[in-house]
């Protein structure tokens, strides 16, 4: 029997449970902190129950001596070890072809109608992710000429997409089509922000631009309301902390540590403790939209990008926010780390320049020093023409951009 989509799911007491707009900004955005905290402690004992169900948890929780019961809520989250990608890959390629993350055995289990997305596959195979009724996803590509076109013919009010795309299409519009981004019906861009440089491209489309989180496995995660103030999380699906990298133990307000994910909705891979090697900062104050889930300011990059060059900590991310203030360049940019003599390591940073700007050697030696003077520490700068860099970041082919590239171990192959 074919199962169908509607039949699949109780749609009614869903949205019962989770209001989609507009009713979600009359209900669950307008909880009170101990509604939220009651809500959560509910959902996370009912998603803990169905975690023991999924052979991934059940062999490492086993394996660490916790047994189903000893989680009693929220106050014992720190007890349960947590996970990462690494994780994840290993028990794709353990067990093949779902991993046991998914918890779900077609062979076993009703037929229900899923939804399969995966990884960008950088890293090895793509990471399949199983979804059940609700999530969904497009995986189609129109050229970018074409989008364009279409927004304006469509009158599309929202973008979604990474900020150095849709950078990339404002000055497609602009420099190649002759259409000015801000003449476009588009209000507002939706972005993961990261340490990109807001002010920009709100200028170059004349839109507001909000800052989102979100990944693969979960969906979007958190996001800003109109008043700009940090993402809420979305705390009524998700538990989001912000944790010491090395000590596991959380951080104040206002303190950088790395994002844990817990969901509270999720049948197939539920995901608990969920190390996603972001780092972030919770947010202090409330937020003038009156909504008092939890806020973090901006993804300040990922722990695991991060490069140690001569005793400093150095995010490609954060260079990347200096590059794009220097309107000499058009923001794009990408790091190639080397190793020198005697053991040293270098970074070079290429940029790509606008059509009129000063003489390349000009810009390399200023953006050096203004790097320098940023991080604390010397990097060269390389610069090349505009989309020079394309084939080395995939900007126009995918919407997983590199932005740092480690030679470190190739030049002795
Ligand atoms: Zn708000």
């Amino acid at each position: 029997m074919i199962p169908r989509y509607h039949q699949a799911l109780d749609f009614e007491a869903l949205w019962r449970e989770f209001p989609p707009p507009p009713d979600y900004f009359g209900a669950t955005y307008r909880l009170s902190r101990d509604e939220i905290r009651g809500m959560q402690e509910q959902r996370f004992l009912r998603q803990m129950e169905r975690a023991w169900q999924v052979p991934f948890y059940r062999r490492r929780w086993s394996a660490q001596g916790m047994e189903p019961g000893d989680i009693r809520g929220l106050d014992d989250l720190a007890k349960i070890p947590p996970f990462s990608v690494h994780d994840m890959r290993e028990s794709a390629s353990n067990d093949p072809p779902w991993a046991d993350y998914i918890g779900i055995d077609p062979a076993e289990h009703a037929p229900l109608p899923l939804i399969l997305q995966t990884s960008g596959g950088t890293t090895g195979l793509p990471r399949p992710m199983i979804f059940t009724p609700v999530m969904t996803g497009s995986g189609a590509q129109t050229p970018t000429r074409r989008q364009i076109e279409l927004i304006k013919a469509w009158k599309a009010k929202f973008l979604v997409g990474f900020p150095a795309y849709l950078r990339h299409m404002g000055l497609v519009a602009r420099d190649e089509l002759k259409i000015d981004p801000r003449e476009l019906p588009v209000k507002g861009l939706i972005v993961h922000l990261g340490t990109d440089d807001r002010a920009a491209l709100e200028a170059l489309w004349g839109a507001d631009v909000y800052d989102t989180y979100g990944c693969n496995e979960c969906g979007t995660m958190a996001a800003e309301c109109g008043h700009k103030t940090g993402m809420h999380v979305f705390e009524d699906a998700f538990i989001l902390e912000v944790n010491d990298p090395e000590t596991l133990q959380p951080k104040s307000e206002g303190e950088r540590g790395v994002v844990f994910i817990t969901t509270l909705f999720k049948y197939a891979a539920p995901m608990i403790r969920y190390n996603m090697n972001d780092v972030t900062s919770l947010a202090s104050g409330e937020c003038a939209c009156g909504c008092v889930h939890r806020r973090i300011t901006k993804i300040f990059g990922r722990s695991d990008n991060m490069v140690k060059l001569r005793g400093v900590n150095v995010f490609p991310e954060a260079i990347g926010a200096i590059v794009s203030e220097d309107t000499r360049t058009n923001g794009e940019y990408v790091c190639v780390l080397e190793a020198v003599e005697g053991g040293r390591e270098s970074m070079t940073v290429m940029v790509e320049t606008c059509e009129q700007s000063a003489p390349s050697g000009v810009i390399e030696r200023e953006l050096a020093d203004r790097l320098k003077e940023a991080l604390g520490v010397r990097l060269e700068v390389q610069a090349v023409e505009r989309g020079g860099l394309d084939h080395l970041t995939g900007l126009s082919q995918t919407s997983k951009i590199k932005r740092l590239i480690d030679r470190r171990h190739a030049a002795s192959t």
